[in-house]
């Protein structure tokens, strides 16, 4: 087994200053890890996200009003977040990300923070950011469930190698369809930013190789052990190739 990621092989996002942080998605989780990261001033933010604010949102994701309903999402994240750290450096791109887009709109990200609702994104986030060789901490909520872990494309574990392929379409209700106890969102995604601190930062170990879930009903954390499917489809044609550049 390769090592985990180290301080050093880090310290090239170091130099990236101002980082450019991408969050997919200002709904429960981007809302709290885009203020996170805000005042923890990491850099550039960039906030993508093409919905608009309802009024069915606004119990779990905090930095959209009831007076934003009807207004794209990025448009009330990026105003609340300036008037809350006037410093912020944060850019609103009204646009779903879809397989079409993807690839140039995340390209030249330092990291990339999932906070999408639904599985084909998450895939899909997966699938472009092992190809652009961009880290991606991703996310997951439902209900009173939450999981996290991070992907270092080309050292690191992929949504792919544990989960293989979305489920059919209906079998399993999104976020929005089943429901989500709204201070669940809020810890996952401030989770989320502390991840993406680490990794910009160097500091501490990354939850790679690992999955992290939350179970607010029974208050109970656990951290799971993963393993890289060789022959997953997306990121084992890229380990084959690091392991013959050494
Ligand atoms: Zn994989």
């Amino acid at each position: 087994m390769d090592a985990p990621p180290t301080t050093s092989s880090r310290a090239g996002a170091d130099r990236r200053q101002p980082a450019d942080v991408a969050i997919v998605g200002v709904g429960a989780l981007g809302c709290a890890a885009a203020e996170a990261l805000a005042r923890a001033a990491v850099g550039r933010l960039v906030l993508f996200d093409g919905d608009v604010v309802e009024r069915s949102n606004l119990h779990r994701q905090l930095l959209h009003r009831d007076a934003d309903r009807g207004r794209p999402k990025v448009d009330s994240a990026a105003e609340r977040l300036t008037m809350v750290y006037p410093a912020a450096a944060v850019e609103r791109r009204y646009v779903r990300i879809d397989a079409v887009n993807a690839g140039s709109l995340l390209a030249g990200a330092a990291c990339i923070v999932d906070a999408t609702d639904g599985f084909e994104s998450k895939f899909l986030l997966n699938d472009t950011a092992v190809a652009l060789g961009v880290p991606l901490v991703h996310a997951g909520i439902m209900r009173f469930l939450g999981q996290l872990m991070t992907i270092v494309p080309g050292q690191s574990a992929c949504y792919r190698c544990i989960f293989v392929a979305p489920p059919e379409p209906g079998d399993v209700p999104s976020c929005q369809e089943a429901g989500v106890l709204g201070s669940l969102a809020g810890t996952i995604g401030l989770l989320q930013a502390a991840e993406v601190i680490r990794y910009l930062t160097g500091a501490g170990p990354l939850l790679t190789d690992r999955l992290l879930t939350y179970d607010a009903l029974m208050n109970r954390f656990r951290s799971v052990r993963l393993r890289r499917n060789p022959s997953c489809p997306v990121c084992a044609p890229r380990l084959a190739g690091t392991t013959r550049n050494r």
